[in-house]
């Protein structure tokens, strides 16, 4: 990148800002002094999901929300405690600004965030991605709670 007023190459970084939108970076240019902003925008549609056999899909987050809402059934914890949880494993994917995500990566996030709301949704969840064999995989996994 060069400075837009003087093609400088030599820029520093005086401020960075993350959002899920993007990174917001303030430079200043080495040579001539001047300010400016880039912003670094991390577009929706280019966050790829890379599953266990290798393929790669477009981050869906609709079948995000039906896996969680799925292991919440019939459990009391308000919608709203839900929607909030789905959205900051969005922004924490989207945060990182890479372009692909192991479906790995994004389980464990959301054992990890359900496992402190709901046990026992947090169970359901954890049975069906880790794909628990038998009822030992169950006892091991309620003994680490
Ligand atoms: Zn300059």
């Amino acid at each position: 990148m060069d400075c837009p007023y003087c093609s400088n190459k030599e820029l520093k970084v005086t401020n960075k800002r993350e959002s899920p939108d993007g990174i917001r970076r303030r430079r200043e240019c080495l040579k001539c002094g001047k300010r400016f902003t880039t912003y670094e925008k991390i577009s929706k549609e280019e966050l790829y999901v890379i599953k266990k056999d290798g393929r790669r899909e477009r981050f869906d987050r609709d079948k995000l929300e039906r896996g969680i809402n799925r292991a919440f059934e019939k459990r009391p914890v308000e919608k709203n405690k839900i929607d909030q949880m789905i959205n900051e494993i969005e922004e924490q994917i989207r945060k990182r600004g890479k372009k692909e995500v192991k479906t790995s990566e994004i389980g464990e996030l959301i054992m990890k965030k359900m496992k402190k709301i709901d046990h026992i949704a947090y169970i359901r969840f954890a049975s069906v991605y880790r794909d628990f064999q038998d009822i030992n995989d169950f006892k091991r996994e309620i003994k680490e709670l």
